[in-house]
């Protein structure tokens, strides 16, 4: 009998833990996978400050099915998924959310089209759920660029919610990178790709942890892990500044020679090197996002740290 794997990673996520393991119960039992599958439940604790680590332990103890790792501290939802990898032992691993935002009843497609020989089924968003118009529009440019920009092909509204054959994951184990980019990583392995269409609802208890400062930074981890393309940036302003600025010379020469012009133009200086000033230091910053990224991962720090996995001390 073939194992399904279930991932998830849990940040502060008491309210919406019982919910979802009666959701998930339900789904199990359904006349789909029953008897059909073994299932396997990992939660993933990411160093919650409540009462989830005791919720997951009591779900472990009630159901042999419901396996959890506990994280030293909070990792970030990225590492998280990442312990999640290296401890599943299904012959798939189905990626889900604890707030009940990805239906667990959106499985059953995804294991049939994973039987058909798919090995990535990923989870297309028809709809996003209560979200700001600011966000909607935002992550809709944001995927805009990075597709520009890199070579490998971002998909838009595509969550982690998927499920990844054994194959995909020992994939996803081998890059150990630990300023992870998850969603370009699941495109970057390739492997045969289908979706599935879905209604993201909203939350069912608590609050996302996402801030608009943390998905900024999610999305400067985005572009830096997958293309290099803004460390062209400084090149191609360098050479367009220096030519209007060698055509500026000329001009200021002959307008000199020919109608003998004294020198003034204060206030144009002051703008030109606060300008190029402010040019430089973005280049800069530019080069210390790559920079950074090198230096933390010279350090070759694991990704995360486990403290319990099913009561026992790591
Ligand atoms: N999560 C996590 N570590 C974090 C933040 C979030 O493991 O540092 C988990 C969280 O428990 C949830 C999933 O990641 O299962 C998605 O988080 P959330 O619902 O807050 O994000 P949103 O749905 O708003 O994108
Ligand atoms: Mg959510």
């Amino acid at each position: 009998m073939k194992k399904i794997s279930i991932l998830i990673p849990c940040y502060n996520e008491q309210e919406s833990l019982p919910l979802l393991y009666k959701a998930l119960n339900e789904a199990m039992a359904d006349s789909r996978v029953a008897g059909r599958y073994e299932f396997e439940v990992m939660l993933v604790n990411d160093g919650s400050s409540d009462s989830t680590l005791a919720i997951l332990r009591q779900l472990h103890k009630e159901d042999s099915r419901v396996s959890y790792i506990d994280l030293s501290r909070n990792f970030g939802k990225e590492n998280a998924m990442m312990a999640g990898f290296d401890y599943v032992t299904g012959d798939c691993c189905i990626i889900m959310d604890a707030d009940l935002q990805d239906p667990p009843q959106v499985m059953f497609e995804m294991i049939e089209k994973w039987e058909e020989g798919y090995e990535d089924v990923y989870a297309k968003r028809i709809s996003r759920g209560k979200e700001s118009w600011l966000r909607k529009k935002l992550s809709m440019k944001f995927y805009k660029i990075l597709n520009k920009m890199s070579k490998v092909e971002m998909l838009q509204n595509v969550g982690d919610f998927r499920l990844l054959d054994k194959r995909c994951v020992e994939a996803l184990k081998s890059l150990r990178e630990t300023e992870r980019y998850t969603k370009g990583l699941f495109c970057w392995i390739g492997y045969r790709k289908a979706e599935v269409l879905f209604d993201r609802g909203d939350r069912v208890a608590g609050t996302t942890s996402w801030s608009m400062w943390k998905l900024m930074r999610l999305g400067i981890d985005g572009i830096i892990s997958f293309t290099t393309a803004p460390l062209h940036l400084a090149t191609w302003l360098g050479i367009i500044i220096s030519f209007f600025a060698f055509i500026y010379l000329v001009f200021v020469l002959l307008k000199t020679l020919i109608f003998g012009d004294p020198v003034a133009g204060f206030p144009t200086l002051i703008c030109v090197i606060l300008f190029l000033g402010g040019v430089i230091l973005l280049c800069l910053g530019i080069l210390g996002e790559y920079v950074a990224r090198m230096y933390s991962e010279t350090k070759r720090r694991p990704g995360y740290i486990v403290r319990e996995f099913n009561d026992k001390l790591v």
